[in-house]
C-alpha cells in the first residue's frame, strides 16, 4: 500500500475516476477506494471502474446544447474520462453513446498504470483524516452513509429522489394558465405560482391517463420507497407518494392534495377551477417551473403524453421529467462552496452525484473540478470557482446556492445559466447558440486569467 498519499478518493465511478486522474496529472500521488467487487451496489454489473450503470448515452454532443456545452468544457480542460468516452464512441446520432465496456476497461487501464495512482479494492467505512473527494455516488454503501451522517449531520444527507418534473417558463401557456397565491391578493396576475386549471370533465380525463400510465418498475435496492422510508430532513415517503399513488385512492384524491384549487381563483372566471396543478419558480432566473407535488414513477414517455394533456402545458418544454429513485445526496446549498470543497473542512471534497449534479456529464464534470481543486488546495493555491456563464461553474452554483426546502439533483441545463444580456425576441435555437459562444468565450478568458496569475 502507498505510504502516505496525498489525496485519497473514496469511489472508482464517474466522478472518483476522473477526479483521481486530475489530482494525480499534477503529481499528487493518490489511492483511489473502491469497493467493487467486494461490496455491490445493488446497480453495478463489473468490477471495472467508471461502470455506466444504466443507458450508454452521454447526453447530446452538439455543441450548442446544455450538455453538449458541458462536453466542450471537459474537453476544454483535458478529462480523461471524455476521451475514453471518445475512444469507445458508438453511431447514435447526434448524442454521443459508447460501448459500455470498453469505455469502462478503457478507464479502468488508464488509472492502474498511471505511477501516482494506487486503486485499492475496499469499502471505505470511515472519512480519512487528511485530504478527500467523497465520490462515493448515488449508491453509497450504507456504513459509509451514516459517518457521513455524522458529519453533515441526519437533516443533510438525503436518500431518496422525489423529483417533480420542470418545464421552462416560457413553453407555458398564459392564455390558460394564470398566476396566483393560495387566498393571495385578487389582482389579476399576481402571485408567486403559476396555476394550470382544470375543468371536472378534464380532471376526469387526467386522472384517468395517469391510473393507466405505464409505471417504471422498481429496483430491488430501491424497493424501500415504497414503505414510506425517511427520505431526508422532515421529508417521509409516505408524505410525498407519487401522484398516480395519490390518484388510486380515489377519484377526488388529487383534489384534497396536489391538485386542490382552494384559494386559487382563476381572474378568468372569477371562481377556484375544479382542480389544478401549481407550478413553483426553480431558478433565481425565473427560467424554470417545478410542477408542485407531481413527484412520479411514470416512465419519461408516458409522463411526456399525460402532462402535455395539463392545461396551459400542451406545448411545455419538460426540461426534466419527474423520478422518485434512491439516491444519496447531501445537503449541498448548505453543506459545499461553488469549489465543491465542505464547508467546515475545506481539505474535503464531494463529487458527483453525492453533491445534487444529475448525470453521467455532470458527475465526470465534478470530479474533474474536485480533482483539480484537491491539487490547487495541496499546493497553497486558491481553489477554483468557475464563471457561472459557464455550464460547470454554472451547475456547481446552483448546488451551492438553490432553495434548500426543496434541493433535488440537478442536470445540465439552460435554466442553470444567467439569463443572456440582449433584450429582443430570440428563438430556441438562437439563444442556444448565444449560451453556447458565451459560455465558451468565459472559460476562455478565465484560462487565461488563470495561466496569468
Ligand atoms: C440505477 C441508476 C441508473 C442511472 N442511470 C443513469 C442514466 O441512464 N444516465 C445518466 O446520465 N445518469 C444515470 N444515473 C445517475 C448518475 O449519472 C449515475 O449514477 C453516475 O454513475 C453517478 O456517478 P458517480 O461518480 O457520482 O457515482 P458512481 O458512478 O455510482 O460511482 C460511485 C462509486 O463509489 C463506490 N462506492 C460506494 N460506496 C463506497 C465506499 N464506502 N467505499 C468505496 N467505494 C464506494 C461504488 O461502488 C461506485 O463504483 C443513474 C443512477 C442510478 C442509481
Amino acid at each position: 500500500m502507498m505510504s502516505k498519499p496525498d489525496l485519497i478518493v473514496i469511489g472508482g465511478g464517474l466522478a472518483g475516476s476522473e477526479a483521481a486522474w486530475q489530482a494525480a496529472q499534477r503529481g499528487l500521488r493518490v489511492q483511489l477506494f473502491e469497493m467493487r467487487p467486494t461490496v455491490s451496489t445493488g446497480a453495478h454489473r463489473t468490477s471495472d471502474l467508471a461502470e455506466l450503470v444504466c443507458s450508454n448515452s452521454l447526453g447530446s454532443n452538439l455543441p450548442d446544447r446544455a450538455s453538449g456545452i458541458l462536453k466542450n468544457e471537459l474537453r476544454r480542460l483535458g478529462s480523461l474520462l471524455m476521451e475514453c468516452a471518445e475512444t469507445a464512441v458508438l453511431p447514435a446520432g447526434a448524442a454521443l453513446a459508447v460501448d459500455r465496456e470498453i469505455f469502462s476497461r478503457l478507464v479502468t487501464e488508464r488509472l492502474s498504470v498511471h505511477p501516482c495512482i494506487e486503486i485499492v479494492r475496499e469499502e471505505v467505512t470511515d472519512i480519512p483524516v487528511g485530504s478527500t473527494i467523497i465520490a462515493s455516488g448515488p449508491l453509497t454503501s450504507k456504513r459509509l452513509s451514516q459517518t457521513i451522517v455524522a458529519l453533515t449531520g441526519e437533516e443533510h444527507l438525503h436518500f431518496y429522489d422525489a423529483i417533480a418534473p420542470i418545464v421552462s417558463a416560457n413553453s407555458i401557456n398564459m392564455e390558460i394558465a394564470y398566476r396566483a397565491s393560495r387566498y393571495g391578493s385578487r389582482e389579476v396576475g399576481v402571485g408567486d405560482y403559476i396555476n394550470c386549471p382544470f375543468t371536472e370533465d378534464e380532471y376526469d380525463v387526467f386522472v384517468e391517463a395517469l391510473l393507466s400510465a405505464e409505471r417504471i418498475k422498481l429496483l430491488s435496492f430501491e424497493a424501500e420507497i415504497e414503505l414510506g422510508v425517511k427520505a431526508g430532513e422532515h421529508k417521509f415517503f409516505e408524505a410525498c407518494l407519487p401522484v398516480e399513488i395519490i390518484a388510486q385512492r380515489g377519484r377526488q384524491a388529487l383534489t384534497f392534495g396536489p391538485m386542490r384549487p382552494a384559494g386559487l381563483t382563476n381572474p378568468r372566471t372569477g371562481r377556484w377551477p375544479y382542480a389544478l396543478v401549481q407550478l413553483r419558480q426553480d431558478n433565481l432566473a425565473g427560467s424554470l417551473y417545478n410542477l408542485v407535488g407531481f413527484q412520479t414513477n411514470l416512465t419519461y414517455a408516458e409522463q411526456k403524453r399525460v402532462f402535455h394533456m395539463i392545461p396551459g402545458l400542451e406545448q411545455a418544454e419538460f426540461i426534466r421529467y419527474g423520478q422518485m429513485h434512491r439516491n444519496t445526496f447531501i445537503a449541498a446549498p448548505k453543506t459545499l462552496l461553488p469549489t465543491l470543497q465542505f464547508r467546515t473542512r475545506t481539505d474535503l471534497f464531494f463529487a458527483g452525484q453525492i453533491t445534487g449534479v444529475e448525470g453521467y456529464m455532470g458527475n465526470i464534470a465534478t470530479g474533474l473540478l474536485a480533482g483539480m481543486n484537491a491539487a490547487r488546495f495541496l499546493e497553497g493555491q486558491q481553489p477554483l470557482t468557475l464563471p457561472k456563464t459557464t455550464m460547470l461553474g454554472a451547475l456547481c452554483h446552483y448546488i451551492t446556492h438553490a432553495d434548500l426546502m426543496d434541493f433535488q439533483p440537478m442536470k445540465a441545463n439552460f435554466g442553470v445559466l444567467p439569463p443572456l444580456d440582449i433584450n429582443r425576441r430570440m428563438d430556441k435555437s438562437e439563444r442556444s447558440c448565444l449560451f453556447a459562444e458565451r459560455a465558451q468565450a468565459s472559460l476562455e478568458s478565465f484560462l487565461v486569467e488563470m495561466s496569468a496569475l
